[in-house]
């Protein structure tokens, strides 16, 4: 087994031999606890059949970590100065594949079907740039790639939101927006002293699964998530109200709404925030005739 990238020692020599500089932009903050590293790929629980997407190697420090447990990787790298870093870092590996990309333009789904077939099992593991980690992830989640689970570091602020449950302050759109399609659940919490530099919020690592039956089925995505939206547009005001206001001619629709909410038996004066996923589902259904 070769040395780890990922101690302080090294990285600070990888980082000194090429002159180094971090981009705060890019939200670089590199990991420099192996043993963090192993817990996060444990987690992902992968074998030699499996293919992981990393999204940022950085150095490589996670992304070695990868290849020694899957049978491919695959990593996507905005910072072009990177390249030659992992090019020297990664040598001991022949199954890495560097892709230089911003993975928010990057065609994920041919990436897939060219590098990537002879995988039935794909993990995105990741310590994402934590300024973009809502769009990587809805990306990730939109484009129905065949994706069994994702272990992803990020803010745990983002992270606690992600994985909330109905009645929480934390659940919101995008609890719903994520748990449409994949379980979600924090697995680790992480501190500040793993990287290098330190970022200055908290960090945790939420893992994504794959519902085997989707939670809801709907007639019709895009309102359901436009519903969804709504319910939570101002949190202290009731869903009747906040479904009024922002659904386009909501006010003149009231008696409308009224009948809907109770055919299904949701009460118009509780807040979008206790609603579940569920009962979200059936809303959006018998809303939509009235608004579409
Ligand atoms: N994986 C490394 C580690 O754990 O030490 C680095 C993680 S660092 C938090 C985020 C990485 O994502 C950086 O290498 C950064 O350059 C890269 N990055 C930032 N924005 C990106 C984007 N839009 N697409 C691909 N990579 C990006």
């Amino acid at each position: 087994m070769h040395k780890d990238i990922a101690t302080p020692i090294r990285t600070k020599e990888i980082l000194k031999k090429y002159g180094f500089s971090f981009k705060k932009s890019l939200g670089q903050n590199f990991l420099i606890d192996p043993n963090v590293l192993r817990n996060i790929v444990s987690h992902a629980d992968l074998t030699k059949d499996s293919a992981a997407i990393e999204v940022g190697p950085g150095i490589g420090a996670l992304t070695e970590h990868l290849a020694r447990e899957a049978g491919k990787v695959v990593s996507f790298e905005i910072d072009q100065r990177l390249l030659p870093v992992l090019e020297d870092t990664l040598s001991p590996y022949d199954n890495i594949d560097v892709i230089h990309s911003d993975i928010l333009k990057a065609d994920v789904a041919t990436v897939i079907a060219e590098k990537l077939s002879d995988y039935k099992d794909i993990v995105v593991v990741a310590n994402l740039p934590y300024y973009v980690t809502t769009p990587i992830l809805m990306k990730l989640l939109m484009e129905g790639l065949s994706i069994r689970a994702m272990v992803v570091m990020m803010q745990k602020e983002v992270a606690d939101r992600i994985s909330a449950k109905p009645s929480t302050k934390a659940y919101g759109s995008l609890s719903i927006a994520v748990q449409y399609y994949m379980r979600a659940e924090v697995v680790m919490s992480v501190p500040n002293t793993v990287f290098m530099p330190q970022p200055n919020v908290d960090s945790a690592v939420l893992r994504l699964t794959r519902h085997e039956q989707p939670p809801v089925v709907v007639k019709d995505e895009k309102f359901f998530f436009q519903i969804t939206k709504a319910a939570f547009s101002q949190r202290r005001k009731t869903l009747l109200n906040n479904l009024q206001s922002q659904l386009p001619l909501g006010k003149s629709r009231k008696e409308e709404i009224l009948t809907a909410l109770a055919s299904i038996d949701i009460d118009p004066r509780r807040r979008g925030e206790t609603l579940s996923i569920e009962e979200f589902g059936k809303l959006a259904d018998v809303l939509l005739p009235i608004f579409k």
